[in-house]
């Protein structure tokens, strides 16, 4: 792809940068990115005793900087997310668009707490198929097993719950694989419709169950109860009740006094030794200034799409072609999330009963998560979760102008938006399905753009898969039976098969054979024995649930054998 093929090719603001200081001591980890794969990495291991440092190349908000305001995060777009101008990726969709194209596709966040600060929090496990997909269905594109089963990762998984804090009825869904220990809290309160959507769907022989949230039910670990504001997903929490690894993991971790969080630190790469072992990082803070940190043990933790870049841009004599990338996998089998959506329109009256207290639909269904043989070529299906449609007027008034054949304005427009928010709410769900690994989606280093230090940044290809949108059409349609049950009128897709990239993973891919994977089975380079890549890179496969409270549990599960066997490495 040549330079001329970039479109919206603005002239990058550069950065001069300043001369190099040295931390004057090493510390026993350096944890690079502090979301959902750092957090619990500094917090496990600065209790246990170790020094952690901890750099995130994002600011450090504070609950006050959390506002309620939808106008302020259309204006600032790059409050949580870097500058698509100073800090962009490059997208190449094949097949579909010929220009590759400066965007924010696959960032998740650049802040600290990563992508935890502003997700929605709905926080699932993974199935125990999920880990042999292979074993069960066969061949399909890259799908690989997991160098581990869902029984090893289950007693992480009640740590995550407990530590970040997850609302949730344990039991309630039948699909999930076996738990030893129930959630830390019941579910948050949910709204009269929900007993009319449970009803309905039992009508249909079907399971719903609450949707297990990272977000507190009631007070736990020294932080309050939500208070049901409807500005969750891509907004801070003004009140520190979602559990954030900001709020509910560093600020332990900085309470043991061995771990320090460093913001503004951009690290440019990671160093090695002569030994052919990570030395520590070089990292940039918002000034330029160059500043070395060493490290007896480093992890990599800036997401699936960044992380990898990081590797690449990490060259040396020993590792040429980037860290840990003798075998020129780092990078390959990227996946995100696929996403179907549908919506319909309920009366307020049936939605809020009688008493108008405050709370959510909070319902989700499992039993699509494997469809019917000849539903697509492959039976991978999802999970669908069903929720109001969040009451931001702008989204709202956007959506409404445009969701028919001709656009709506002026007192046409008015209407509608007076009937929408006081006779009529919406109900919407989305499904998540599994990103089939394939060998076209991959990021790699770009030739030609740089981010505001003169660093190349990540190029993106991306494939998608008639699978993910047959799938994604056969998902919207038990969807849309659920909706009209329920007495939705006006029942429609919302989007099929959609590629939504806050959740990334595969670009590290975890394996028993060092010939076919990056990091082992403890998230481990093979090439190098004290790094490790703890994020969603790890993943061999996405999963066809939300990845996040995966991560953290795998993140808890490699800082566990670190400290086991940190003085074999
Ligand atoms: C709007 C939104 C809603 C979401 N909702 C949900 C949900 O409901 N359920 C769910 O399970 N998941 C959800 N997610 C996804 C979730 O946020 C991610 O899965 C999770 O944060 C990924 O963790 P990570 O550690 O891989 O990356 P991140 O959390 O993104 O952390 C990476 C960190 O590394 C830092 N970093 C990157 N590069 C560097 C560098 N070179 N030097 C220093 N620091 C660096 C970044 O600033 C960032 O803080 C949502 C995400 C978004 C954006
Ligand atoms: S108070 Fe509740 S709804 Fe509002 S942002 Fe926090 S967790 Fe989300």
């Amino acid at each position: 792809m040549s330079a001329e093929s970039v479109t919206c090719q603005r002239p990058v603001l550069r950065r001069r940068l300043q001369s190099c200081r040295n931390d004057a001591s090493e510390v026993d980890v350096a944890v690079i990115g502090s979301g959902a794969g750092g957090g619990p990495l500094a917090f496990w291991r600065s209790r246990a005793g170790l020094q952690v440092l901890v750099v995130d190349k994002g600011p450090d908000y504070h609950r006050g900087d959390y506002g309620h305001d939808e106008l302020f995060a259309a204006l600032n777009p790059s409050f949580l997310l870097p500058s698509v101008r100073r800090d962009p990726h490059v997208l190449v969709t094949v097949g579909q668009i010929t220009k590759a194209s400066r965007s924010n596709f696959g960032w998740i966040a650049s802040c600290v707490g990563g992508g935890t600060a502003h997700m929605g929090g709905a926080f699932y496990r993974l199935h125990p198929d999920d880990f042999r997909l292979r074993a069960r269905f066969g061949e399909f594109e890259e799908t690989v097993d997991w160098p581990y089963s869902y029984d090893d990762l289950e007693p992480y998984y009640g740590i995550a719950e407990r530590e970040i804090g997850v609302s949730g009825a344990g039991g309630t869904n039948p699909y999930e694989g076996p738990r030893s220990s129930e959630y830390p809290m019941p579910p948050l309160a949910n709204l009269a419709f929900a007993t009319r959507f449970d009803a309905a769907c039992r009508h249909l022989g079907l399971h719903p169950f609450p949707t297990p949230r990272a977000v507190n039910s009631i007070p736990y670990n020294g932080r309050p109860a939500c208070e049901y504001c409807a500005f969750c997903a891509g907004y801070g929490c003004h009140v520190g009740a979602r559990g954030s690894t900001q709020e509910a993991l560093l600020p332990r971790a900085v309470g043991t006094r061995r771990c320090e969080v460093r913001s503004g630190a951009m690290v440019r790469e990671v160093t090695v030794g002569a030994d052919r072992r990570a030395t520590g990082c070089l990292y940039v803070d918002d000034l330029g200034v160059i500043h070395r940190v060493r490290a007896r043990v480093v992890c990599v933790c800036c997401s699936a799409v960044e992380s990898a870049r990081l590797l690449l841009l990490s060259t040396s004599p020993a590792f040429p072609n980037g860290l840990a990338n003798g075998t020129g996998l780092v990078g390959r089998h990227l996946q995100f999330h696929i996403g179907s959506y549908g919506r319909g329109e309920c009366r307020s009256a049936d939605v809020f009963g009688l008493s108008r207290t405050r709370g959510l639909l909070l319902r989700s269904l499992a039993d699509f998560y494997f469809m019917p043989s000849g539903a697509t070529v492959y039976p991978k299906g999802g999970l669908h979760r069903f929720e109001l449609e969040a009451v931001h007027p702008i989204a709202v008034a956007q959506h409404i102008a445009l969701e028919g054949n001709a656009p709506v304005w002026g007192h046409a427009l008015k209407r509608r938006l007076w009937e929408h928010f006081h006779e009529s709410r919406t109900v919407r769900f989305e499904v998540f399905q599994d990103f089939v690994p394939n060998n076209r989606t991959f990021v790699e280093l770009d030739p030609e753009v740089t981010d505001q230090w003169g660093l190349p940044v990540a190029r993106i290809h991306l494939s998608d898969l008639d699978h993910h949108s047959a799938a994604g059409k056969w998902l919207t349609e038990r969807g849309l039976e659920v909706l009209e049950a329920v007495g939705a009128r006006d029942a429609a897709s919302a989007g099929i098969g959609v590629t939504t990239s806050v959740m990334a993973h595969g670009t590290c891919r975890g394996g028993t054979d060092p010939r076919t994977s990056v990091v082992n089975a403890f998230c481990q380079a093979q090439e190098v024995p004290n790094l490790f890549v703890v994020d969603g890179s790890f993943m061999p496969t996405s999963g066809g649930a939300p990845s996040t409270l995966t991560i953290l549990a795998n993140s808890f599960r490699t800082a566990d054998w670190i400290l086991a066997n940190r003085r074999s490495f």
